[in-house]
């Protein structure tokens, strides 16, 4: 089937890896954007031969447009540019595999123009996930998950009726410090945290990852995604990341959705559904993929966890700032400017400081945000 797609991100993991997807579907790639890595964004354009390019970093951007003057792209810069993406109506499908809060005007301008959003960026819903579902159901348009846990929870309630939904599980690897206790945690540095057992993904996400702060973040959006209270939803460590999330369901039948830890799968289903095809995926083995194994996760140490959740169960503002700390934390972490435990103390002493209401419009969300990572600034770098 003939789709029309733009790529805000396109640089990234997800994103390199939704062209794949994109080229192997015979989808035409209208738009890609990213922030700076002007090099990649040329053999990107060269290989897809888009309409337009973004890149945020205004410097990159010039140099983009120098090196791609021989091509028919026409290269924009700033966020205006990635916005100006987001908003053509001429398109079926939006992928936002943008890193952080910024991916939130963009979601929202994609969704206005009336466009599908096949969503990677997590920190859209967990920062403004109220304005985002709201503005869903308005414009009639689909939001579909990238993120594995959700892609798999999402394909688990096919066929079903939400109303017999018990509960929703979602599996973490536990990261590569699982087991760990936070004296042991104390030392991490940034090489040893960024390397993940399972998958291969940008910085943020592999750190929020070492944390848990990931599976929080996650936690929060699979309550947006699928309007499910807090209590509905439960994280168990699953090592292996062969069972990507579950739904249990009101009778005590458990549907689990299995594959190889290869992103490439759910963006695929995130842009075919309720159609699925052959994909470049790896397929799974059930005979080498090990015994697969179950624990409760440690959120007495890893409190990332247990504040994300905390923060959901409080709602309004509170996501927003607990994600705003995070991003500030994990970016001045991979600055070496802060340590890791750093990171949990960043996001708890966040959650304490601030006296929050409710929002209702982008501007407020990301008025937060910034608020969260000046104070993250202020009390954790001297
Ligand atoms: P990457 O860091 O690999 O890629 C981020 C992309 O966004 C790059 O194209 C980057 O451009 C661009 N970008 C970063 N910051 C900005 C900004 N401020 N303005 C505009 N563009 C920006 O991230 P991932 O692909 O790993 O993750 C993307 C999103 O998907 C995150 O929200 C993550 O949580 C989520 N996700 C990722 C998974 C994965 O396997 N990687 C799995 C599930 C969810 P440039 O390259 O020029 O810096
Ligand atoms: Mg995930």
């Amino acid at each position: 089937m003939e789709k029309i797609i733009s790529i805000l991100g396109s640089t990234g993991s997800i994103g390199t890896q939704s062209l794949t997807v994109c080229k192997k579907m015979g989808y035409r790639v209208k738009a890609i954007t990213a922030h700076s890595n002007w090099k990649l964004m040329e053999e990107q354009i060269r290989q897809f031969n888009p309409e337009k390019a973004v890149l945020t970093d205004m410097e990159a951007a010039q140099k983009l447009k120098e090196a791609v003057s021989d091509t028919a792209t026409t290269v924009l810069s700033g966020m205006d540019g990635v916005l100006e993406v987001a908003s053509d109506p001429q398109q079926d499908t939006v992928i936002n595999a943008l890193m952080g809060v910024a991916g939130l005007k963009p979601t929202v301008c994609a969704i206005e123009a009336g466009n599908n959003v096949a969503l990677a960026n997590k920190e859209t819903l967990v920062a403004g996930g109220k304005l985002v579902t709201e503005l869903v159901k308005k414009k009639g348009v689909l939001l579909t998950p990238i993120d594995s846990e959700h892609s798999a929870i999402f394909q688990c309630l096919q066929g079903n009726e939400s109303k017999s939904v018990k509960r929703l599980i979602i599996t973490a690897s536990g990261g590569p410090f699982y087991g760990k206790t936070r004296s042991e945690l104390a030392g991490i540095k940034k090489e040893q945290a960024l390397k993940h057992p399972n998958w291969s993904m940008g910085a943020k996400i592999t750190i929020d990852s070492s944390t848990l702060m990931n599976k929080g973040l996650e936690f929060i959006e699979a309550m947006w995604l699928f309007s499910m209270p807090p209590e509905k939803i439960d994280v168990v460590v699953h090592p292996q990341s062969i069972i990507h999330s579950m739904v249990e369901y009101v009778d005590g039948s458990v549907m689990a959705q299995m594959g190889a830890p290869d992103m490439m799968i759910p963006i695929q289903y995130a842009l075919t559904w309720p159609h699925r095809y052959e994909s470049p995926a790896k397929h799974l083995d059930l005979l080498s993929c090990g015994d697969l194994t179950f624990k409760k996760p440690d959120t007495e140490t890893f409190t990332c966890l247990a504040d994300c959740i905390e923060a959901a169960k409080r709602g309004g503002l509170y996501p927003c700032v607990l994600n705003g700390a995070n991003e500030e934390a994990v970016s001045l972490f991979l600055q070496d400017k802060i340590g890791y435990l750093d990171l949990f103390d960043a996001v708890r002493q966040a959650l304490d400081h601030f006296d929050l209401g409710d929002y209702n419009s982008v501007e407020e969300v990301l008025e937060a945000d910034r608020k969260a990572r000046e104070f993250v600034r202020e009390t954790f770098t001297r």
